[in-house]
């Protein structure tokens, strides 16, 4: 059996056996009748607790219909759009009959679940052919009935949400339902008295396409729904959703009818949420942060261009919206990537964590990142992670954490020197004050003077001014105020007269010379240069105690000369010889109680020798002694000379 979009399109069926309204209500899927009117009941004989039970449309219907009524009912729950049907029934008796169904929605439900109104005429055959004549008490009756339906019709019409109205075909309103008064402020007669009422009062900006459309849709004889604006009688704009079915007699429209529901409040909420989320949009773009939102199931909800930038994420790995696929981009970027993963994995474990980590990365970067769960109300829908870039803060963060080691440092230095110093300059005060009491004390009584005493005081006030010549010495370095002469010195000849300078003062110690067989000139600060070579000499008598010899040899190594002074001593820990040569330095081998000295003497030393090109090391064993090594560019002439094929021999 055929079912049609529109009743109107087939002409009044002959033979109407029933001329009194015959109306339902019902709703829900599978469809439920809940009200049936005494008409109806009577007309088909089954009774309301028939109606009423759950299946009783395929007890009604006829198999072959069941289905498209089963489909115009979910339809017209959903879309509101009325919809006409010719159904083959059976009435209580088992008699067949021809019914034309009418659906109307109450109101419309997305789930297809919503209300239903409906009417029912019975087409030929009669059904009851032999009906006695009605008497006028039984006309009454219908009467009574046939109005008690149409209130009841109205009301229901009446209560639905939305202005349930009807038009000719040139937009005249022939019936508007009272909500229409509500909705917009004007008289239900002024909706049916103007003519262009409908135009009149459509909002400016949407007059033209509103009506443009809902001509054409009219002439196509088309069902249309659309949202436009009308002008309430108080002036304000109203968004009405119009749903619209359009009645046709052979093909040419005759009546407009519909429903307009006021959406004001759902277009106001969607304009606000509209709103928010381009204000959301801004905000994500405009923070310095790197943000991105995930979903349990990675799925990424939310990305910013900072975030792009930061991990540089190509277009295409962003439309695929996999947090995995990005994961793994930015692994591949990670140094510290194991690490990390684990610490991701343990977040994402306990959802309700909050973290914050550090992320190093192979480009040197360092980002900071902050994790915390994405709420709805009280469900965890996501995580947001948020990554900084701090490689600036972190790297001023570890240049000022070196300052103020180096500070400290200075000041521990400062404060060990200071308490050096002052122990070493009294050193040598106390036999000095001794010697010349005593000098003193022998010429006051016209005792002759004991030349030892002169020698001894003479090498305190000696030892007290090499200390002196060292502080002024490593002031001036500092100032940059150290002065060098430039003359060629021969560094055999030099070498020689400091040692015989010193096996005057330390007769009783072996000093072994092995000689170069040149001169070895180089161009320098013959008085610098012995300061070097009485230094290293004085600190290997200094640094072995139990006496041992001393070997002093001076070469040729290729272009330059070099000078080793070597000793048996107490020896250097591997650890400390970087720092021989630093300022103030004294090893741990040198206690300050143990050995004398203000740590001053090799600084010097190597400031002199790099200012005349040279370099300075030390190779040593503690215990086992030490051997100072200095080499010094040789003169242009002397470094071309071809080295004589003798070796170096010992004195
Ligand atoms: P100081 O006045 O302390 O001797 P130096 O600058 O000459 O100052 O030497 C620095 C430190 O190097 C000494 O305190 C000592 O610990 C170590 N040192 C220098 N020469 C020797 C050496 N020949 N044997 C062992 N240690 C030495």
């Amino acid at each position: 059996m055929a079912s049609t979009q529109s009743s109107e399109e087939h002409p009044e069926p002959a033979g109407v056996a029933d001329p009194s309204p015959l109306i339902w209500l019902g709703g829900g899927l599978p469809p439920r009748f809940r009200w049936v009117s005494p008409a109806l009941l009577q007309a088909l004989g089954h009774p309301l607790e028939a109606w009423k039970s759950r299946g009783f449309v395929s007890q009604l219907v006829h198999p072959e219909d069941l289905h498209g009524l089963l489909e115009a009912w979910g339809a017209v729950s959903r879309t509101g759009v009325p919809r006409a049907l010719e159904l083959h029934g059976v009435s209580a008796e088992g008699r067949p009959v021809r019914l034309a169904v009418e659906l109307n929605a109450v109101e419309p439900s997305p789930d297809g679940a919503g209300e239903l109104i409906g009417t029912v005429r019975l087409l030929a055959p009669p059904l009851q052919p032999e009906a006695p004549e009605p008497t006028a008490s039984s006309l009454d009756e219908m009467f009574r009935e046939i109005t008690r339906t149409q209130r009841m019709h109205e009301e229901l019409i009446d209560a639905i949400d939305g202005i349930v109205w009807e038009t000719d075909a040139n937009f005249r309103f022939t019936f508007v339902s009272k909500q229409a008064e509500r909705i917009l402020g004007y008289p239900i007669p002024q909706w049916l008295e103007e003519p262009d009422f409908w135009l009149k009062h459509l909002h400016p900006e949407d007059r033209d396409w509103a009506s443009a459309y809902c001509m054409k849709s009219a002439r196509e004889c088309r069902a249309h729904e659309f949202e436009y604006r009308m002008v309430a009688a108080n002036g304000s704009s109203v968004w009405l959703r119009d749903i619209v079915t359009v009645v046709s007699e052979k093909g040419v429209p005759r009546q407009l009818r519909g429903i307009m529901v006021d959406v004001t409040a759902q277009r106001r909420a969607r304009e606000d949420l509209e709103q928010s989320v381009s204000l959301l949009r801004a905000t994500l773009e405009s923070t310095a942060d790197g943000v991105i939102v995930l979903q349990q199931d990675w799925y990424v909800t939310a990305i910013n261009k900072r975030f792009q930038k930061l991990w540089s994420i190509p277009e295409a790995l962003l439309d695929c919206r996999d947090g995995r696929v990005l994961s793994e981009h930015m692994r591949s970027q990670l140094e510290n990537a194991e690490q990390v993963h684990e610490r991701t994995q343990q977040l994402l474990a306990s959802s309700e964590q909050e973290g914050v980590d550090v992320l190093r990365l192979r480009d040197g970067r360092v980002l900071e990142r902050y994790s915390r769960p994405q709420r709805l109300g009280d469900t965890i829908i996501g995580r947001v992670w948020t990554y900084r870039d701090v490689t600036v803060e972190r790297r001023a963060q570890a240049e000022s954490e070196r300052l103020l080691r180096e500070a400290r440092e200075a000041v521990r230095v400062r404060d060990d020197f200071l308490s050096i110093a002052s122990h070493e300059l009294k050193t040598p005060l106390t036999p000095l004050k001794l010697h010349l009491q005593v000098l003193k004390h022998r010429m006051a009584s016209g005792q002759p003077v004991p030349a030892q005493h002169v020698d001894k005081a003479l090498a305190q006030v000696a030892r007290l001014s090499g200390l002196i010549n060292d502080l002024l010495d490593t002031s001036r370095i500092q100032a940059g105020r150290l002065e060098l002469r430039h003359e060629p010195v021969s560094l055999g000849a030099l070498t020689q007269e400091v040692l015989a300078d010193l096996r005057s003062v330390s007769p009783h110690r072996l000093l072994e010379y092995e000689e170069p067989a040149g001169p070895l000139l180089i161009q320098g600060d013959r008085g610098r240069l012995a300061q070097v070579l009485v230094n290293l000499l004085e600190n290997a008598l200094k640094y072995s105690p139990t006496g041992g010899t001393i070997r002093v040899r001076v070469e040729r190594d290729g272009a330059q000369a070099r000078v080793s002074v070597s000793d048996s001593g107490i020896g250097i820990p591997p650890d400390q010889k970087d720092h021989l040569f630093e300022r103030f330095f004294r090893a741990r081998n040198a206690p300050i109680s143990g050995f004398g000295g203000l740590g001053l003497g090799l600084y010097i030393c190597r400031d002199i020798v790099e200012r005349h090109g040279g370099r300075i090391w030390v190779e040593s064993e503690v215990g086992h002694g030490s051997t100072f090594h200095f080499t010094l560019p040789l003169l242009e002439d002397e470094a071309s000379a071809t080295p004589p094929e003798t070796a170096p021999h010992p004195r």
